[in-house]
């Protein structure tokens, strides 16, 4: 008998289900049976009518797919506007879309990295989303993770290699909810001459004037050495990533991003409805200032009553759970009551801390809102 290729996958699956590690896939009901604090819905836009007409319209007129790399018949008119207009919301000078943010992300890293041979440094927080991880890991550069939030880290570790560096960072980290101190490393990559990478998914549309991201907060919104990548599938509602920043560096990855040359273009449709929705975005800023209130009114309901959570910078609000197992519980009592929380537990979670992780929505009511914390507080373990 030839031996079975696949075995070692068997023993790894029984490894994995004893740790209680094994992950499935449960389809989510298209109804509205569930408050849903657990998607990244947070301006409520995925199902508004002009966003939903966008995607549509958009496939009407180009089609359901975008046919080919962007470099060869994948670009259209619509690419071409969604670019324009994110750059112009956020406050950047150009942007390039991508089919998700990770594939922005591994095209920031690795492009910006360059040139290879040069002895770039990546400077990365340990607390940075997978994928700035793994464009770190592509990237032929020289890596040093720093602690979490951390300028005079990076200061110490841009002085000592002294040479060409690039910082990267989330703008708000995605398990805890919690702000890079974006000001103070730019101003420490500014003193080493060092360029800023900061992935804004969980700042666009949350933070910043009407939404318009945590660089614009900042007043790092189109600065020379400063690249932002965005999503399009959280605030925006739709699906795809993108990069803002100078218009040499988008020329640069136009020509030199693998996961912009060797990927299929942007569905038609995720561009017309990322489109509907900044539009919907600029008549209604208060969407943006409404999602901040509902993530702060959750994290005050929930510590008012004994609760431990991380104050929210954004939308994100993680609340301790005392072990993977009561994390797990938590969130499925949750779910029986009709509320669906995120849950994150070791090894997702690097720090071995288990948590709820609740994402707040623009379009929750105060009722809403004051039942689903009801819900947490009463199907907390030990309460
Ligand atoms: N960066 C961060 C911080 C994220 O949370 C996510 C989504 N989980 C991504 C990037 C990836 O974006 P996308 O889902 O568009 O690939």
């Amino acid at each position: 008998m030839p031996q079975d290729p696949f075995d070692w996958i068997d023993a790894q699956h029984e490894r994995l289900r004893a740790a209680g590690l094994v992950r499935t896939l449960r389809p989510r009901s298209a109804g509205a049976d569930l408050v849903d604090l657990a998607g990244n819905d947070y301006l409520g836009l995925t199902r508004h009518a002009e966003v939903v007409e966008g995607a549509a319209e958009a496939a009407r007129r180009w089609g359901a797919g975008a046919t080919g790399s962007r470099l060869v018949t994948g670009s259209t008119a619509l690419h071409a506007t969604l670019e324009r207009e994110l750059a112009d919301f956020c406050g950047f000078e150009a942007a390039l879309v991508f089919s998700s943010g990770y594939a922005a992300n591994l095209a920031a890293v690795t492009a910006l990295s360059g040139p290879v041979g040069s002895g770039t440094l990546l400077v990365s927080d340990e607390g940075n989303h997978a994928s700035l991880i793994d464009g770190c890991r592509l990237a032929r550069a020289d890596k040093a993770v720093v602690p979490h939030a951390d300028p005079e880290a990076v200061r110490k570790t841009l002085a000592a290699h002294g040479g060409r560096a690039l910082a990267v960072t989330d703008s708000v980290f995605s398990v805890d909810g919690d702000a890079a101190p974006l000001a103070a490393l730019a101003g420490v990559c500014r003193e080493h001459g060092a360029a800023l990478l900061v992935d804004d998914a969980h700042g666009l549309g949350v933070l910043g004037r009407g939404g318009r991201g945590a660089l614009h907060a900042a007043g790092l919104a189109g600065a020379r050495d400063v690249v932002a990548t965005v999503t399009l599938s959280k605030s925006l509602g739709s699906q795809g990533g993108a990069l803002l920043g100078p218009a040499r560096v988008i020329s640069h990855l136009v020509s030199t991003a693998r996961t912009f040359i060797f990927d299929t273009g942007l569905a038609p449709a995720a561009a017309g409805a990322a489109l509907a929705s900044l539009a919907v975005l600029r008549r209604e800023p208060g969407r943006a200032e409404r999602v901040r209130a509902v993530a702060t009114g959750l994290y005050e309901r929930l510590t008012a009553a004994g609760l431990t959570a991380v104050r929210p910078d954004a939308a994100v609000v993680s609340v301790r759970a005392p072990s993977p197992e009561a994390a797990v519980r938590w969130a499925a009592d949750c779910r029986e009551r009709g509320l669906a929380v995120g849950c994150f537990r070791p090894p997702s979670v690097p720090d071995g801390v288990s948590r709820l992780r609740l994402t707040a929505r623009a379009d929750l009511s105060d009722e809403q809102l004051a039942g689903a914390a009801a819900t947490i507080v009463a199907t907390a373990p030990g309460v």
